[in-house]
């Protein structure tokens, strides 16, 4: 198993997949990112391993931090969004 952004040789009890397009990365590439999740009414944040790829931050770095808002406001949304991205 190689790690999907620097591409080191990684054993089984080295290798972490991404949360979000479950690519294989290796523990120095891994990165966190909180998620905000609506369950009924009530909104919590989860914490969940991606990779450098799936980053919300290195995404949205140029952009307000009202921004932030919306790619956040789930994972769903993030994947749909971007698929139908609006000005
Ligand atoms: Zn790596
Ligand atoms: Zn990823």
């Amino acid at each position: 198993m190689k790690c999907s952004t620097c591409g080191k040789e990684l054993s089984e009890n080295e290798v972490r997949f991404c949360s979000m397009c479950k690519s294989p990365i290796c523990l120095d590439c891994m990165r966190y990112t909180v998620v905000r999740k609506k369950i009924l009414h009530k909104e919590c944040f989860e914490s969940i391993p991606v990779c450098k790829n799936c980053l919300p931050e290195e995404r949205v770095k140029k952009k307000l931090a009202k921004m932030v808002d919306e790619v956040f406001s789930s994972v769903c949304d993030i994947l749909s969004q971007n698929a139908l991205r609006k000005p």
